[in-house]
């Protein structure tokens, strides 16, 4: 169930209930523009990913400054773009439970909407869906581009699934899904420009078997915020699928070469305790803010480390500097954007101190 929100238009950012979910407004529409800005002149497309923010009012944004459609990686998150009025979504992963693909065959009626396979099997699974549904469904082969996760292995086994999906009357080649995930987060730039150099080449070699083999392949997408310069400069790739690039967070902020975004996104958070001296203590944990990839920052406030979460308080030292006082709002860069907007009901946007906009976050939570 949705929760009432915690601010209202016009109120200032300390009366702001908490833990909230804040939008920098200026950050993050700084961080569309330098990410439309980038691609402009490789000629690769953005179909941002809205894994990081779950959202059809920030889909909208994003395409409004030239993005052509979204990723998700769910059939819940496809639904909650499509019934929002997003008209172009790939899912850039596998759906096999005949439930979710009979509901991502309806959505067709409404938008345009592809999936990825890798396997033989799940290309028989969405072809019965389509045609139970009368759709036909665009399908991308996903090729393992180095990361050792889902995907095909590039070149005559990827061409032999495109040849399998462009020989059937309910489904549409789409093109090659070749993300590399690992490579996102790897510290070192030469390390990074290596990885999508191999993801690049083998992507190359797998679109050059397909034409000899009659087929076109209008996508090869991929790519995140870590590396996605790389892929639109490769002259292969034409969808970048980047999503944290919006918000950032620390983990992104830890590349040698830290991504030219704003820290867009914050949990706001209130001291609720300073009881232990040198301590304070905030009402967010980890189940205000993901910890998977470290502890969350505190925003200008150099002084203050934050140190441990437990379910539903934030450990704060405070090393140095203005000791903050009991009722005071702190607010905290996630270490990982993506999951910790899913622990919210509510984007809080906020301009210059003032509350500006409420924005459901409609495809938050789930599994489906
Ligand atoms: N594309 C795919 C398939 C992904 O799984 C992800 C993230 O894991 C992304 C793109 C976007 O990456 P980022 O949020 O790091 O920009
Ligand atoms: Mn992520």
């Amino acid at each position: 169930m949705l929760q009432a929100p915690p601010a209202e238009p016009g109120m200032r950012e300390d009366e702001v209930d908490t833990p909230a979910l804040l939008i920098d407004l200026d950050a993050f529409e700084h961080n569309l523009d330098t990410m439309a800005a980038l691609l402009a002149p490789t000629g690769a497309k953005l179909r941002a990913h809205a894994k990081t923010h779950k959202s059809p009012v920030v889909a909208k944004l994003q395409m409004a400054r030239g993005a052509i459609g979204q990723c998700v990686q769910k059939v819940a998150e496809a639904e909650a773009l499509a019934w929002g009025g997003v008209p172009d979504v790939l899912v850039t992963n596998q759906v096999v439970t005949p439930r979710k693909l009979a509901r991502l065959a309806a959505l067709a009626r409404i938008c345009k909407v592809g999936l990825c396979v890798d396997d033989a099997e799940q290309i028989a699974l969405a072809e019965q869906a389509a045609e139970a549904a009368g759709v036909r469904l665009p399908v991308l082969v996903e090729i393992d581009v180095g990361m050792g996760r889902a995907g095909v292995e590039h070149g005559p086994p990827a061409v032999a699934l495109a040849e399998r999906i462009a020989a059937s009357r309910h489904l549409i080649f789409g093109g090659l899904q070749a993300y590399h995930g690992s490579a996102q987060h790897m510290r070192a730039p030469e390390q990074r420009m290596a990885a999508i150099a191999e993801a690049a080449a083998r992507s190359r070699r797998t679109v050059e078997q397909l034409k000899q083999r009659g087929l076109d392949c209008p996508i090869v997408g991929g790519a995140g915020t870590g590396t996605f310069r790389h892929e639109a400069a490769s002259g292969v790739y034409t969808e970048i699928q980047a999503g944290s690039y919006a918000f950032m967070d620390v983990d992104y902020g830890k590349n040698d070469d830290a991504p030219p975004f704003r820290n867009a996104l914050f949990v706001l958070s209130t001291v609720m305790s300073r009881a232990t001296p040198g301590v304070a203590v905030v009402d967010c944990g980890h189940k205000g803010v993901a910890v998977d990839s470290g502890m969350p920052g505190v925003w200008e406030r150099p002084g203050l480390r934050y140190a441990g979460a437990s379910d539903e308080h934030g450990k704060i030292l405070i090393e140095d500097g203005t000791a903050p006082a009991l009722g005071e709002k702190l607010r905290l860069v996630p270490g990982h954007c993506d999951p910790t907007v899913d622990r919210y009901d509510w984007y809080v946007g906020v301009r210059k101190g003032r509350v500006e906009c409420l924005w459901p976050i409609a495809a938050r939570g789930g599994m489906a």
